[in-house]
């Protein structure tokens, strides 16, 4: 494991880069890591910049493989697309979600959202809505409390039936939004036409503020359009104080990153709750 930052550790595979053989090993093993519970997750707190109060928990899955050790979703998220594992897995993660939300509101925490990545490829299968809605009534929480994250590439597929099913959900009245923002191709006039309410500024661009003069102003001009056509900014993966300030001086709503936690086990978010909470 290599330390990453105070408190935050991050296990990885000496290359990042894996051989056909390798995929192909991994994906094996991964075939059976729901049955046998190798799979976990971890929360991050979402912070609302102007007031710091706690916001949401971003949901990031962990696999412990014992044959691999902790690979990171970077690696095995991709396997599981091509594989199609991706949609049990997925409707684990969802389901598991719910549940942890279930459980924040039993500690006060009704409002605090739980916000879950959501692959291109479950959205593409047909009973998709049907399970989120499954998971959302098993759980017994509103469906408001419910985050999906889904990026850009949902429009390559099928632009018609991807729409189409989003604005279902948020009828059913669970909340979207776009994930990874800048990192593809589309203008944020072209995806206005996603039902999403909320969009997340990727890290590689938060990571520009500081070294990046034309980067800043992108991040700000994209704050700025997202507020004119009524949609609430994330910033992910903010690490420094000149980040923050940065940020606040834009006015981005909400702030994810290491500066304010790491993802957190659910023990350790329950009392992130309690510690910013309103008395
Ligand atoms: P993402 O959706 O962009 O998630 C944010 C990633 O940035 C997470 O990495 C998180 O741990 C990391 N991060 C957050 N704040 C900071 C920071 O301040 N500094 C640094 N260096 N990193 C930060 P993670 O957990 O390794 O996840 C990687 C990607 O794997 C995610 O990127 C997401 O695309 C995918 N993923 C994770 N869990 C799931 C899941 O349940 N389903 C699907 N479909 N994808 C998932
Ligand atoms: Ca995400
Ligand atoms: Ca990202
Ligand atoms: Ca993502």
């Amino acid at each position: 494991a290599k330390k990453e930052s105070k408190d935050c550790w991050r296990f990885y595979t000496e290359k990042m880069q894996i051989d056909a053989y390798e995929k192909m090993r991994l994906t094996g093993s991964l075939r059976h890591a729901l049955e046998r519970n190798e799979f976990s997750l971890v929360y991050q707190p979402q912070i609302s910049a102007t007031d710091r109060k706690l916001i949401g928990f971003e949901v990031l899955l962990r696999w412990n493989s014992p044959e691999y050790g902790n690979v990171p979703p970077m690696q095995f998220i991709p396997l599981a697309e091509q594989s199609g594992l991706i949609n049990s897995i997925g409707m684990w993660v969802l389901r598991e979600s719910c549940q942890f939300a279930r459980r924040l509101s039993e500690q006060g925490g009704s409002d605090i959202r739980v916000a879950v990545n959501i692959s291109s490829k479950q959205i593409a299968v047909d009973d998709f809505i049907v399970g989120v809605c499954n998971a959302v009534n098993a759980a017994g929480i509103d469906p408001q409390q419910l985050e999906l994250e889904i990026t850009e590439s949902v429009l390559i597929q099928s632009m018609e039936d991807a729409i189409g099913k989003l604005a279902h959900l948020k009828e059913f009245g669970v909340k979207l939004s776009l994930d990874d923002f800048g990192t593809g191709f589309s203008s944020l006039t072209y995806l206005r036409q996603l039902p999403v309410e909320t969009v997340k500024i990727d890290k590689s661009f938060i990571d520009m503020i500081t070294s990046d003069v034309q980067g800043a102003k992108i991040i700000a001009s994209v704050i700025n359009m997202a507020h004119a056509i009524n949609m609430k900014v994330v910033a992910e993966g903010v690490e420094t104080e000149a980040q923050l300030e940065y940020l606040l001086d834009k006015d981005c709503d909400i702030i994810q990153g290491y500066i304010f936690s790491c993802p957190i086990v659910e023990a350790a978010a329950m009392k992130f709750l309690a510690d910013h909470s309103e008395v």
